[in-house]
């Protein structure tokens, strides 16, 4: 049996032997408790079937943890200082890939073909990500062609809160519906900044990511759909009117636009945009596209 990289001890060990500090600016806070890391892989139900990919392996704790349990791993790690310590820690598994580089920049599908061994395979995303890019990090994988069966990623709870939220509540914007777009979001559970070395000063959670239903309705332009989510939120406790004029303008002819396109959609300019669903979202940006706004 291999021992758990996940421990206080073992990484301190690992990180006093490379000369290793972590970097706050690179997000680095490393998971030591093994019972999280578990729980992890069991909220993917990663099996011996998946091809799982991960941002910022670290020193290589939840790497370890899919590599046991996935077909094969490929981790993108931005910090070089970590890509020899990873090929020491995770020496002993056969079905693991590093590459050094910004996830932000990596070509994904290119990667994925150059990487896995059976692209066919389910295809999960596992992260402790690097919170200060966790919003980009998330939209590039959703706006990428790529079909993650799931994807399960810890994050700042606040975020977790915003991805998961439902309408009617303060955490629920533009961010709930870019991803709910796509995407069904659960909470999976949380976890306490002490489970981390060094601790962040903020609580974690667990998101899980699954394919949702297919929409109801469809936008005429996904683009101009995620622009209308912005506009919606811009001054969130201004009502829906006031928000679509401060974007659109309220000259006469603009006016008359927007009023018919509520009207069509049968969405009262009064209300407020964290009171609209994704699908009456959709609705008004038909019903705006189609008015020629
Ligand atoms: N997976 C490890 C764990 O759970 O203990 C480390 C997680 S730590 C929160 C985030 C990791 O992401 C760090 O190793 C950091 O160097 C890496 N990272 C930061 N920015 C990155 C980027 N743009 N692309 C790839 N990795 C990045």
């Amino acid at each position: 049996d291999i021992p758990d990289i996940a421990s206080p001890l073992r990484t301190q060990a690992i990180m006093n032997q490379y000369g290793i500090n972590t970097k706050k600016s690179l997000g680095q806070n490393f998971l030591t408790d093994i019972n999280i890391l578990h729980n992890i892989v069991a909220a993917g139900d990663v099996t011996a079937a998946d091809n799982v990919i991960e941002i910022g392996p670290g020193i290589g704790a939840l790497t370890e943890q899919l590599a046991r349990a996935a077909k094969e791993v490929l981790a993108f790690e931005i910090d070089t200082r970590l890509i020899n310590v990873l090929a020491d820690t995770l020496s002993p598994y056969d079905n693991i890939k590093v590459v050094n580089q910004d996830i932000l920049k990596v070509d994904l599908p290119v990667a994925i073909k150059a990487s896995f061994t059976d692209t066919t395979a389910p295809l999960k995303l596992v992260a402790n990500l690097p919170y200060y890019i966790t919003t980009p990090i998330l939209m590039q994988m959703l706006q990428s062609e790529i079909h993650f069966d799931a994807i399960v990623v810890m994050m700042q709870k606040e975020v977790a809160d915003r991805l998961s939220a439902v309408p009617g509540t303060k955490e629920y914007g533009s961010l709930s519906l870019a991803v709910q777009y796509r995407m069904d979001a659960k909470l999976a559970f949380t976890v306490s900044r002490k489970s981390f070395v060094p601790n962040p000063n903020v609580d974690s959670a667990i998101i899980k990511l699954t394919p949702r239903e297919p929409l109801a309705v469809l936008p005429h332009d996904e683009k101009q759909l995620f622009e209308l989510f912005k506009i919606g939120f811009a001054l969130r406790r201004k009502t829906l009117w006031n928000n679509l004029t401060a974007a659109f303008g309220k000259n006469e002819v603009m006016v008359d636009k927007l009023t018919k396109a509520l009207e069509q959609a049968e969405i009262s300019p009064k209300i407020r945009a964290e009171k609209l669903s994704l699908e009456e979202f959709i609705t008004l940006h038909n019903a705006l596209f189609d008015a020629g706004v």
